[in-house]
């Protein structure tokens, strides 16, 4: 691994060389912290022409780089990257994080994308951001003993001539490892959280992930009163199931406001938790609890979001919804069935995904499953999902409602198949790609 550098204005030019892997990581730490910290630099561009791999470890450096830069107000940016690290970085979702650019000459001719990057991260209040708390479709679905062992044995022969006798090096390796084999995308139903301001607190459906949803908004608060904002996509279970179990429901003086366009909202909701299936029925929870028909179509202000909702394909209607707000947009669009020969659904659809930063997509099977034998069970594919995205314009797809027969490696596989599909068929724009898992987080 070489380091050089050149200074153009005030810009400092990093050029990295070589592989930065487990073995130089502390080297490639400390010339990434002395080069940030160069007098009278605004922007450290680091070239990563000539780098043709980058381990775990060193993206872990990287974004202590980045913390690094921020505390300094220095704007990082990284350009030139060759195809193969770039998938890795767009694998660990580092580039999500930190900003990458096609050449280190179009990071001069976009100077306030940088400026604006550093103002958003030095401040959250208009930003946006999206959390996963549940991921899985239909049923929870918990690691099960044999698929633990089995990513643990992995871990081992693949570790087996490596020096892990720390602490650091040992979790290093883990993050090095692949996301099916040092991760898991995790078990909970359906729920996802859209960052709010004030003490409102915006949830998309309750799957069994609100639960520690709950549980997280309510530390937030730390004891203040707080307006819990649930839009529900559709009554079926897994997206429901989760509310009996949502701490903040049982809390005097906190305000929980249900919003659907299904009629029957407020009777699932006690149906669920009434005897025998419960043992506390909810007009028994202490919180204040409304239910809110929404329209679809209708735009609405809540939350300081614009939202929008639009029926979709799937047995007794779901509706995804479309939220707006300071120039952003995410799309939230679950347990929803688009048929490639329906060209009605998939122009309303290209519609309603336009332009967002994100669509949250149901990718529940493959797409051969979803026009054979799965055809009218109601969901989509990661296929599909990279279609309707690419035609919309949306700048990244977010594959969930994972399907709970599928392991860790079929969902890490998903989604490489959808990366891949994305590489060979883009035309302009890319299309980011993750599938998610419980616990992602991503800012916009
Ligand atoms: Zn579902
Ligand atoms: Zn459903």
């Amino acid at each position: 691994m070489k380091f050089s550098h050149q200074i153009q204005g005030n810009a400092l030019i990093v050029t990295i060389a070589g592989r930065i892997d487990v073995l130089n990581n502390e080297a490639f730490a400390a010339e990434l912290s002395t080069r940030i910290k160069t007098q009278g630099m605004e922007i450290v561009i680091l070239d990563f022409s000539g780098v043709d791999f980058i381990s775990s470890a060193c993206l872990r450096s990287l974004m202590l780089g980045l913390k690094q830069a921020r505390e300094a107000k220095v704007a990082l940016a990284l350009a030139a990257i060759q195809p193969q690290v770039l998938e890795i970085f767009q694998l660990s979702r580092i580039d999500t994080l930190i900003q990458c650019f096609a050449t280190v000459e179009q990071v001069f001719q976009t100077p306030i994308t940088l400026k604006s990057t550093k103002a958003q991260r030095s401040s959250n209040v208009n930003s946006m951001s999206v959390r996963f708390w549940g991921t899985r479709g239909s049923l929870p679905a918990p690691l099960t003993l044999s698929q633990l062992r089995n990513k643990l044995t992995s871990a081992l022969v693949a570790g087996a001539n490596m020096k892990l006798d720390t602490v650091e090096r040992a979790q290093h390796f883990v993050e090095s490892l692949p996301f099916h084999i040092g991760g898991t995308y995790g078990g909970n139903s359906s729920c996802v959280e859209l960052s709010a301001s004030d003490n409102n607190v915006v949830l998309l459906d309750m799957g069994s992930g609100a639960r520690l949803a709950g549980q997280d908004a309510l530390q937030r608060l730390a004891g203040r009163s707080g307006d819990f904002h649930i839009f529900i996509s559709h009554l079926h279970w897994d997206h429901i199931m989760g509310f009996p179990f949502f701490t903040p429901a049982y809390i005097s003086g906190q305000r929980i406001h249900i919003y659907a366009c299904h009629e029957h909202l407020e009777n699932a909701f006690r149906r669920q938790q009434a005897e025998p299936s419960f043992p506390v029925e909810l007009s028994k929870m202490a919180a204040q609890i409304e239910f809110v028909r929404l329209e679809p179509g209708r735009s609405y202000n809540i939350a300081g979001y614009q939202v929008q909702a639009a029926l979709q394909h799937h047995h007794g209607d779901s509706f995804g919804y479309r939220f707006q707000k300071n120039g952003k947009c995410v799309v939230y669009s679950t347990d929803a069935e688009h048929k490639p020969e329906d060209l009605l659904d998939i122009k309303n659809f290209v519609e309603f995904f336009r332009d967002a930063d994100l669509v949250i997509f149901d990718a529940m099977y493959s797409l051969a499953d979803s026009i054979s034998v799965k055809e009218d069970w109601g969901h989509s594919s990661n296929i599909m999902g990279v279609e309707l995205c690419q035609q919309a314009g949306a700048k990244r797809l977010v594959l969930v409602h994972h399907e709970p027969a599928n392991d860790d490696a079929t969902i890490e596989r998903l989604c490489h198949d959808a990366l891949r599909l994305e590489e060979i068929t883009s035309k302009g724009q890319r299309l980011e790609i993750f599938a998610a898992y419980d616990g992602l987080q991503i800012a916009l």
